[in-house]
């Protein structure tokens, strides 16, 4: 078995310690006789599983009483419309639009009610994060929404936006427990698992109390309300079982590595040696303003896209896999997610060096 540098932007690597524990528990979970995929969600094993990783999970990252935690399915996409058919009572929302993502979740929304798209950064290609301290807020707006940290683009809201007292509501899919968060800034955050958390499949949303409602859009289907997921914990249906449990051994795997204060330190740590490598290198540039640089992915070009290919095709026989950038931009991506070990980062930085010697 030889594993490889995994730097795929999601489906994502995953801690080598979590899928090996998995391994060891895949025929009998805890002398139970059977896998966790093979148990019935009604359970007393799965309702323990489920409230262990919420528990973890609110430990982590700080989620006070009056919040709910729900593990949910239908990936991001399908928030782009949960959000506004959930929390639209005057039809009108703020859209702060920094990337694909956002855009996408905007456009959902306008089929619901009338978006405002307060602030962009489309005018160059998603590379900076405005000024979000004065925006044109709507007296009327039911919430303000952002994308935190842009996968594709590379760029976080490193300052969150002056909603002007409307709730925020936050995708934090791909920074998702990679530093602490203040929850109670927020109205509501979530994010889809598969880029930082655990398998693809299950989307946490951390809301607070008040914004589960019944009075949400009339056509909001029994599956799309949050309250219906709320008041059952999460086990309104069948839920993505045995993904729920690897995201509970994710989370014991950050527990022990010493919470998110530690992640962050890392995960600047590695951020770090890619980002000043790339600010001397005469070949490779990052593609960002350097203020919004995001953490977790890392965007670069050589300026030549035939060059490009190469380091794309050669880095990828050295075993540093799924380096190429997304199908929109171009150029290379290289995701520095939680499990990234610092060594990979480093032989990632090694190869970029050697590459760039060879190529001059
Ligand atoms: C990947 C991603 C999404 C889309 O998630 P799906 O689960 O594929 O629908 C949404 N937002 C962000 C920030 C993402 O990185």
């Amino acid at each position: 078995m030889s594993r490889v540098y995994n730097f795929s932007a999601g489906p994502a690597c995953l801690p080598e310690e979590v899928l090996k524990t998995a391994a060891a528990e895949m025929l009998d979970y805890h002398g139970c006789g059977m896998s966790v995929m093979e148990m019935s969600h009604r359970s007393k094993e799965f309702q323990d599983i489920i409230d262990t990783a919420e528990a973890d999970f609110r430990e982590l990252l700080g989620v006070p009483d009056n919040y709910k935690v729900l593990f949910l399915q239908g990936g991001g996409n399908t928030q782009f419309a949960m959000v506004p058919m959930n929390l639209m009572k005057n039809k009108v929302a703020d859209y702060i639009v920094t990337g694909q993502w956002a855009k996408k979740a905007a456009k959902e929304a306008e089929k619901y009610g009338t978006v405002h798209v307060v602030a962009s950064s489309a005018d160059k290609t998603f590379t900076y994060i405005p000024d979000l301290s004065d925006l044109p807020i709507d007296s009327d707006a039911d919430y303000v929404y952002i994308c935190q940290n842009n996968t594709i683009y590379g760029t976080t809201i490193k300052t969150l936006p002056n909603t002007k007292g409307k709730d925020l509501v936050s995708d934090v899919s791909s920074m998702f427990l990679s530093e602490p968060m203040d929850v109670t800034k927020y109205g509501i955050l979530w994010g889809g698992v598969q880029k930082n958390v655990g398998p693809a499949g299950v989307t946490i949303v951390v809301i607070r109390d008040d914004l589960i409602r019944e009075d949400v859009l009339p056509f909001t289907p029994t599956m799309l309300t949050y309250k219906t997921h709320a008041d059952k914990g999460s086990l309104y249906n069948t839920p993505p079982c045995y993904n729920i449990y690897i995201c509970g051994l994710v989370f014991k795997w950050l527990k022990e590595m010493g919470g998110l204060s530690e992640m962050k330190k890392r995960n600047e740590e590695k951020a770090k040696i890619l980002y000043d490598y790339l600010d001397q290198s005469k070949l490779f540039k990052g593609t960002v303003v350097p203020k919004d640089r995001s953490l977790m992915n890392v965007p670069f070009i050589t300026g030549n896209e035939e060059l490009d290919k190469k380091f794309i095709a050669e880095s990828s026989a050295a075993g540093l896999k799924n380096l190429k950038g997304h199908r929109t931009v171009g150029g290379m991506r290289a995701s520095l997610y939680n499990a990234m070990p610092k060594k990979g980062v480093e032989t990632l930085v090694q190869f970029m060096d050697k590459f760039e010697k060879e190529n001059a």
